[in-house]
């Protein structure tokens, strides 16, 4: 959905601190489905990735012919924006849940493009807007028409607002155009909210889950604006009746494909508004509180406050079970937040790559797409090579592109080595391959200098050694302590993984701790990072 923010905590009965207090609740759940270890996401938006048929507007048929280039990223699983028949242009309101967007293709391209996704390891999930439907849904025509229809009690009608909607107010009453009546639609009048007390609408949204899953051969879905799904009273989001329905609908799902994959946008705030969607609801959801932390420690080029929440989660929840990620199709493309730095770029996929978690890529980030508010300029055409259609497109795209279109491409960085692209690609694939990144323990680490974030991702008698110099001068001596055991005692080796100079020789005593490690000779250069491999003599 467009912006929004949960303006107070939800009351419910699960609170967060009886959640966050738990040290060792992660390891007491279930390891996620398999793939899920290591695994990098990839969003897209299909409208603007590739045009197999000369229209200007992305399709089904387009984006499979691309799938070598997402398995040649590494990506495990791809996230399509809404790909249901809908009457607006990003299709988070739905006309039809049971067919494809006729502009994407056809129900059949759809399948085709699973098959082939799957034939190369690669997971599909799909938006599920289950919030509101488009108002022109037969249902909701049904119910605004005839007072009698069975429709009526979908959606919810009345004679006046009744209350505030989540934005305060009472402006997510909308008045009908049929009649002197309301009916409630946070979003607009345009996406009237579905009524989740009524049986029949739980029913039919597990039917389109259903349907999904078992005839369409998605591994799971994404669910949007999940805290505004069920209204109770004077609550507007996030509400009791939410999570209950949540939780019955997370169970369908597992019921029909024990390894489905369900993950929600649950708040744009902080991790404690996030905690009463666990332990028992959807299996995951977005941390906008860690990508917060992130892109702000790499913009500002200071180090403290990046890993805290990261630590907090790893302590709660499976990693499998929260996503980070740089940016999301409702936000300022990262390389935008970042001024066009290309250094500061991929100190921030560096970060997301290798801290714990399924981290999500927003399509483009990889090569430094960039873009800003409205909606629109921020789901721009992929720029594939230069050229008028920038290889998207042999005709004019639906939306014009950005101003960097012609030299901001895939073309441009496929085989150069250092471009942010490769760096991309290394990352994702070495968090597959790389035990510790994939699934290790996060260890702080102290560094003497404020602009230096530096952490160990352990496991068992293997690790890694993360070291960035967030900031944009030269630190010369980046001294590296840690408070508790760190590393398993020995002598290490550290291999540079990203195919820079090694680091210095490392020895740990007994204590596991690290006490005045300098892993490089002389000055660790400005937004310079260091990945090394950990292997014990
Ligand atoms: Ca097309």
């Amino acid at each position: 959905m467009s912006h929004w923010t949960l303006r107070r905590a939800a009351p419910v009965a699960l609170c967060a601190a009886a959640v966050l207090g738990v040290s060792s609740a992660a390891a007491q759940q279930p390891a996620g489905p398999a793939w899920t270890r290591g695994a990098v996401c990839y969003e897209i938006f299909v409208r603007s990735f590739a045009d197999s048929d000369g229209d200007g507007i992305g399709d089904l048929v387009g984006l499979t012919r691309r799938l070598d280039y997402i398995s040649g990223l590494g990506a495990s699983c791809v996230w399509l924006m809404p790909i249901a028949e809908s009457p607006s242009y990003h299709g988070y309101d739905v006309s039809d849940y049971y067919r494809v967007e006729p502009a994407y293709g056809t129900n059949d391209d759809f399948r085709a493009f699973v098959t082939e996704a799957h034939r190369r390891g690669i997971k599909v999930l799909v938006d599920m807007v289950l919030n509101h439907s488009s108002n022109r849904l037969p249902a909701f025509r049904a119910a605004l028409r005839d007072t009698n229809s069975p429709y009526r009690a979908w959606y919810r009608f009345a004679p006046r607002p009744l209350g505030n909607g989540p934005w305060g107010g009472t402006s997510a009453w909308r008045h009908s155009p049929v009649r002197d009546e309301y009916y409630y639609g946070a979003f607009s009048s345009a996406m009237p909210d579905l009524d989740y007390h009524t049986p029949a609408v739980r029913e039919e949204a597990k039917r389109i889950a259903t349907f999904w899953l078992r005839e369409m051969g998605v591994d799971g879905f994404r669910l949007d604006a999940v805290p505004f799904l069920l209204e109770d009273g004077d609550c507007n989001t996030g509400c009791p009746g939410t999570h209950a329905f949540l939780h019955e609908y997370a169970e369908h799902v597992r019921s029909i494909n024990a390894d489905a994959y369900t993950i929600g946008e649950a708040t744009w705030g902080p991790l404690t508004e996030l905690m009463p969607y666990y332990p028992d609801q959807l299996t995951s959801y977005f941390t906008f509180e860690l990508s917060d932390s992130l892109m702000a420690a790499v913009r500002d080029g200071r180090a403290s406050g990046l890993l805290g929440g990261w630590l907090r989660l790893q302590d709660t929840l499976p990693a499998y079970r929260y996503s980070a990620f740089l940016s999301n199709h409702d936000q300022r493309r990262a390389m935008t937040t970042l001024g066009g730095d290309v250094a500061r770029a991929k100190v921030a996929a560096t970060l997301l790559l290798t801290l714990p978690g399924l981290p999500f890529v927003y399509y483009g980030e990889e090569i430094g797409m960039t873009g800003d508010k409205p909606d629109e300029r921020i789901r721009t055409p992929m720029q594939w090579r230069p050229g008028a259609g920038l290889g998207f497109t042999t005709a004019v795209s639906w939306e014009r592109a950005q101003a960097d279109s012609q030299t901001t491409t895939v073309a441009a960085q496929d085989t150069v080595q250092g471009s942010l692209l490769n760096l991309y690609r290394r990352l994702i694939h070495l968090r597959r391959e790389n035990d510790a990144l994939g699934a290790g323990r996060l260890v702080p680490l102290q560094a003497a200098s404020p602009q230096v974030a530096a952490y160990v991702r352990r496991a068992g008698d293997h690790a890694v050694l993360v070291v960035a110099n967030l900031g944009g001068t030269a630190v010369t001596n980046a001294v590296l302590n840690s408070r508790d055991s760190a590393l398993a005692a020995g002598r290490y080796t550290p291999r540079n993984l990203l195919g820079g100079a090694d680091g210095a020789p490392l020895q740990v005593g007994r204590d596991g701790r690290l006490h005045g490690y300098v892993p490089v000779r002389g000055p660790m250069g400005p937004r310079e990072v260091l990945v090394l491999d950990l292997a014990r003599r």
